[in-house]
């Protein structure tokens, strides 16, 4: 659990079974049908790690990885993944020039955005790749169909002049983790209409692509050419709180785990942790976890979160602090040293992260990306070799 790889000592761990995540990969490529599969590792991966998971998502069939900014981009390319890279997002002055010389795709939300990166490509003397991003009623990122005419035309001609590759049109769904939600089909309607007026003013894109994992594992109308599966690929259930997904083969990748610092006993009466929000009911032994908020442990989990030490659930005594919290055992013999898992798979008996997520009043997204870098990163599973 908490043990490092060789049996170091470790305070705390974050493992990641990469197993888990190729084998996740692979199940979605199955469910994906004749489309590619995206794996969508930003935001270091939701937490699991950038490079150790785009090399399994890889190795489990992604024939792509999507990525939110550049950076991200750049330090797949940094640490020698060369497979097909899209970022999505990026601001007026991004690094546009970098992303053409390392062959990373980008997104044109804008005429404005496909005349920066049109003049990047001119000044690197070669095309840019571009994804064109429509906004089918989001209202997040993209053109709406107002102003998509404009764009799509502005790209055939940056297209016949060399400039760019226009390689996708692309959107997000709203509402795919609520199964039924009107706005979904509506999307989609929206969307197949934007594929409409590309084809019309002469674009022929590849890669028509609006799925993310709720959609790629609940409506297979929505795949097109590729889907953008995230959550999925960490084994986490992207629907909503009363929609779970049944029978999926999907496996959590990410177990979060600490080490007693203290168990000690305390009277009844005994006020515990910032603010006195928990008080023992009686003589008890009170154990000090050292992970908290700083950590990922999120604050509006306290009292409410619960932890697994030798194979029983314990609920959070009290606030969760920046670097540790409290557990109330009882009378059972928890000691300096034990092991504490506050979520994984779930199969042993310990917490999940979706029911972290209910305990926090969030999501398993936030749950598994909050997990900070003071947590060290422990990787199990084929690819976990140091070489990796
Ligand atoms: C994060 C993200 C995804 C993946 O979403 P999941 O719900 O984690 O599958 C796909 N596409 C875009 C544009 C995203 O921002």
């Amino acid at each position: 659990m908490a043990a490092g790889a060789g049996g170091g000592y470790l305070r705390a761990s974050c493992t990641v079974d990469l197993d888990a995540i190729r084998e996740n990969v692979a199940a979605l490529r199955d469910r994906a049908g004749t489309a590619e599969v995206m794996a969508v590792i930003k935001a270091d991966a939701y937490s699991h790690g950038l490079v150790p998971v785009a090399r399994a998502a890889l190795d489990g069939g992604a024939g792509r990885l999507g990525v939110a900014v550049l950076e991200e981009a750049f330090a797949l390319r940094a640490a020698g993944v060369s497979a097909p890279v899209f970022a999505w997002l990026a601001t007026p002055g991004a690094d546009f020039p970098r992303a053409i010389a390392e062959g990373i795709d980008v997104a044109a939300y804008s005429v404005s955005q496909l005349e920066e990166i049109s003049r990047a490509a001119a000044a690197a003397g070669a095309p840019a790749t571009v994804h064109l991003k429509a906004d089918t009623g989001m209202w997040r990122g993209g053109a709406t169909g107002e102003d998509w005419p404009e764009l799509v035309t502005a790209a055939y001609r940056a297209e016949r002049e060399g400039l760019i590759d226009v390689a996708g049109v692309w959107s997000h769904l709203a509402c795919a983790d609520e199964p039924g939600h009107p706005c979904t089909g509506r999307q989609l309607a929206v969307f197949a209409e934007a594929v409409d007026v590309a084809t019309r003013a002469g674009l022929r894109p590849r890669l028509r692509h609006i799925a993310n994992s709720a959609a790629t594992l609940t409506l297979p109308e929505s795949h097109f050419d590729l889907v953008r599966p995230g959550l999925a690929i960490y084994g986490l259930d992207p629907m909503g709180p009363d929609q779970e997904l049944s029978g999926s083969a999907l496996r959590p990748a990410m177990t979060l785990a600490a080490r007693v610092v203290q168990a000690k006993r305390a009277p009844g009466g005994a006020g515990v942790s910032y603010g006195h929000r928990y008080t023992t009911a009686r003589e008890t032994t009170l154990a000090v976890v050292p992970l908290g908020y700083a950590d990922g442990v999120l604050r509006s989990a306290s009292g409410l979160g619960q932890v697994m030490v030798s194979g029983r659930q314990y609920r959070i005594a009290g606030r969760i602090c920046m670097d540790q919290f409290v557990i109330d055992v009882g009378d059972d013999p928890v000691a300096p040293g034990d092991d504490v898992v506050l979520f994984g798979p779930g199969d042993h008996g310990e917490p999940t992260a979706r029911a972290w997520a209910q305990a926090a009043g969030t999501i398993p997204y936030e749950i598994v990306t909050r997990i900070g870098a003071r947590v060290p990163r422990v990787y199990v599973g084929n690819g976990a070799a140091p070489s990796g």
